[in-house]
């Protein structure tokens, strides 16, 4: 099966007369090279169930049903049905289409045994509550794929002690192995971002932290005020901050970027350990 035998994504959206709607973050890659590396980067998709959010007018789905995944592709923008349909008789089969909004759409009934890998080109203004929902799925939420814009991307995979670090790293990480595999620039999308994009593999880690809510309460807490020191900072989480803080083991004068993956779930721990 090879995608190149199908109509270009460019005269398909100019035969049903289709443009960006920049309300819905569509900025669609068309250029199938891109797409393949994607779909690769996920590793091997043979047989392996895939959900993909913002299929659009397929690029990236073309590329994992060319890989041999079964694709569940869920589109809120219902202009793109009459596009995606021919793929499903192409793929024999292997490609199912949902519309309506992925942040409302219950995914985890959409899949069926095993879990699912998530690939997708993400839409830019709803790509990071959609993170935060998987990384706090069920076990049908497999290893993850996906296109960030590049600064968020780069907030994802982030250490200790740079500027990047912050929430959105320590929840990630507290779950999976997060790697920043390549950027794409944006003149590679159409229309082009005003920003590159990079895509980021997020992979269950051995020893994930289950309390992904406690962490959330911590770092918000914390980065809601990241130049203070701790004892400050978690005052809005609890009075005695510098009590919760020794509880953690960790230095009341410490700044929230300089902790460590093992210090916020130490934190996240101590403050639950404070609710029960
Ligand atoms: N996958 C296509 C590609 O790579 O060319 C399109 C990617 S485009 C960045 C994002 C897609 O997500 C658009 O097709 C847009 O309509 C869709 N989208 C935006 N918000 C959505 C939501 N809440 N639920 C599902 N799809 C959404």
């Amino acid at each position: 099966m090879n995608a190149d035998e199908l109509p270009t994504l460019r005269d398909e959206l100019e035969a049903h007369g289709l443009w960006a709607n920049k309300g819905l973050g569509q900025h669609f890659l068309l250029d199938l090279n891109i797409t393949r590396r994607i779909a690769k980067t996920a590793g091997d998709l043979a047989g392996k169930q895939v959900i993909e959010v913002g299929p659009g007018p397929g690029g990236l789905t073309r590329a994992l049903l060319e890989s041999g995944a079964h694709v569940t592709a869920i589109e809120k923008d219902t202009r793109f049905l009459p596009l995606l349909e021919p793929l499903i008789a192409w793929s024999e089969g292997r490609l199912t289409i949902v519309q309506g909004d992925a942040l409302q759409v219950d995914q985890a009934a959409l899949v069926s045994g095993a879990s699912a890998a998530i690939i997708s080109n993400l839409p830019y203004n709803v790509g990071t509550p959609l993170l935060v929902n998987w990384l706090k799925a069920g076990a049908w939420r497999g290893d993850m794929t996906l296109m960030f814009q590049k600064e968020v991307a780069q907030r994802i995979v982030a250490k200790p002690g740079s500027d990047a670090y912050g929430r959105l790293a320590v929840l990630a990480q507290a779950r999976c192995e997060c790697r920043l595999e390549f950027t794409v620039p944006a003149r590679a999308f159409t229309p082009p971002p005003k920003i590159a994009s990079a895509i980021v593999t997020l992979r269950d880690r051995a020893d994930p932290y289950p309390h992904l809510d406690a962490l959330e309460r911590v770092t918000a807490a914390a980065f809601g005020q990241r130049r203070k020191m701790l004892r400050s900072a978690l005052r809005a989480l609890t009075p005695d901050a510098e009590a919760l803080l020794n509880e953690a083991r960790l230095e009341p004068t410490a700044r929230a970027e300089e902790i460590d993956q093992a210090g916020f779930r130490a934190l996240a721990d101590a403050w639950r350990a404070r609710q029960i």
